[in-house]
């Protein structure tokens, strides 16, 4: 059983309303998370019962649970909306986990709410499965990420382009509190309620910063968005919808839509069918964020000083400052890429060039990080890696041999490193959306649980893992779209 404890509920009334999901009526657990499940202190074999598929679909409420719809703002593409919130995910409530971290769960796809403006309320099954896979490989791939804990099918269609089988989605996250969700109270110039939804998102995300100046949670927040998105960056991941809405405050990735990992390397990489000026491609993501960073500091300018001259002043640094922040996170995510534990003024030079390299070379870039390690020991399996061309190649890697002689270690130990640090199976386009059909259009559950399996440990090398390795054949790269909304 789940015990609930919703503080959100209890301490911030006025942020949310209650609501109640949609009936369906005959809905079956499609996947479910039984690793999440045991880390929430749910025994498995609980998890199986019917009892579950009508909670996991939002028919019956578990005992404790509060189901309500979150308010918040947002900045859609730049655009200023005053009101988003929920229109179509229900808050069930917050758990403690076995190690004692609140996480909240939440249905998505559950049915209309106050929020949901013209939307259905509803899900299909291809983007909730779709959220479940990159949640999992996020989260194996070792980025803070909100994960799946169930998908229902509701044996309901939907209505897109085409009619779709449905889903709900039962979602676990440290919150669901995001830079929308001040961008909201701040709209409204509701200062008592800041200062509640500031201080409660202190006290559960950066309890270390309790009765401390505010901007020291302006700094905090910046810093773990920083390491996020060079996280990503590292990992060639592309979130796809970088609204502030989809930011959370708690540091996590969340909202899957549109999103998708890179194949060759190319900063101007955008997969979202929405995101026509490339807004959200690869190479923007450092540059969005500290932009989500500045919208974020504007909702808490009169909580950083009564004089609102000063205020900026401080807020402005911080966002600025947000720069050295990413520059460092990236930094040092490329020095453990690279192989290198000491640091040196020119490892950022060493990075970029390697990024140069790939560029020229039309280069995949999961694979071209991976056989460093295979370089490093003598092999030559990064070369077949550049189709395009190879100058720039040939002139960097004396420069990392010469860098990593500097290491001092043994060249045995740094492949090891350059293997755990560089995954060698990321869900690739292609995969990810032959897995979504088959579930979709055929009941075929198979794919999909091959991939998750291969995404289990990205960085082991397996005769299994093998084939979810390779790129993608580029016809399809040039063509790929991932579709938001849905
Ligand atoms: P997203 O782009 O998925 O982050 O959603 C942006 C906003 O649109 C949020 O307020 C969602 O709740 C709302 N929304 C998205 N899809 C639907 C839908 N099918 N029905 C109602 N609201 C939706
Ligand atoms: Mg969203």
């Amino acid at each position: 059983m789940l015990t609930f404890d919703n503080s959100y509920v209890r301490e911030l009334e006025g942020l949310y309303v209650f609501g109640c999901a949609e009936r369906k009526v005959a809905p079956k657990i499609s996947r479910l998370n039984r690793s999440l499940a045991e880390e929430l202190g749910l025994a498995p074999d609980e998890l199986g019962s019917p009892e579950w598929a009508q909670y996991f679909s939002g028919n019956a409420v578990a005992p404790g649970s509060q189901p309500i719809a979150q308010a918040y703002a947002g900045h859609q593409f730049g655009n200023f909306v005053p009101q988003l919130g929920d229109g179509r995910a229900l808050l069930l409530g917050e758990v403690l986990d076995r190690s004692g971290h609140r996480r909240d769960i939440q249905l998505k796809g559950s049915g209309p709410t106050i929020f949901s403006r013209n939307g259905d309320g509803k899900a299909a099954l291809g983007p909730m499965l779709r959220e479940y896979l990159m949640g999992e490989a996020m989260r194996n791939l070792g980025i803070a990420t909100s994960r799946a804990l169930a998908v229902v099918a509701t044996g309901e269609p939907v209505y897109r382009e085409t009619a779709l089988p449905g889903a709900v989605l039962t979602r676990v996250a440290a919150s669901h509190i995001r830079i929308g969700t001040f961008e909201y109270v701040a709209a409204r110039g509701d200062f008592p309620m800041l200062k509640r939804l500031a201080d409660y998102t202190i006290a559960r995300h950066y309890p270390e910063l309790q009765e401390r100046p505010y901007i020291e949670f302006l700094r905090a927040f910046s810093m773990r968005l920083a390491e996020l998105v060079a996280q990503w960056m590292g990992a060639g991941f592309i979130h796809g919808v970088m609204n502030t809405d989809n930011m959370a405050l708690s540091g996590e990735t969340m909202d899957y839509g549109p999103c998708a990992f890179m194949e060759h390397y190319d900063p101007l990489a955008v997969f979202s069918s929405i995101d026509r000026r490339g807004r959200y491609a690869y190479g923007n993501q450092p540059a969005i964020a500290q932009w989500n960073l500045a919208r974020f500091a504007e909702t808490l300018l009169p909580l950083l000083d009564e004089d609102g001259e000063r205020a900026v002043g401080l807020a402005t640094q911080e966002v600025d400052a947000f720069a050295d922040h990413y520059r460092d996170a990236w930094l040092s995510v490329m020095r453990q890429k690279l192989g290198l534990k000491r640091e040196e003024k020119e490892d950022a030079s060493l990075a970029d060039g390697f990024l140069e390299a790939m560029l020229a070379g039309e280069a995949d870039f999961t694979l071209a990080w991976r056989a460093l390690a295979d370089t490093a020991e003598g092999g030559e399996s990064l070369f077949g890696l550049f189709v395009g061309n190879r100058e720039t190649l040939d002139a960097w890697l004396p420069r990392w041999q010469a860098r990593l002689a500097r290491e001092g270690r043994p060249t045995g130990g740094i492949a090891a490193d350059l293997r755990r640090t560089n995954p060698f199976v990321i869900p690739r386009n292609y995969l990810v959306e032959q897995a979504l059909e088959a579930a979709s259009l055929q009941g075929d559950m198979g794919p999909f649980d091959r991939l998750l399996d291969a995404l289990a440990d990205p960085y082991a090398e397996s005769c299994d893992a093998l084939p979810y390795s390779r790129p993608a054949p580029r016809e399809h790269t040039a063509r790929y779209q991932t579709f938001c909304g849905t």
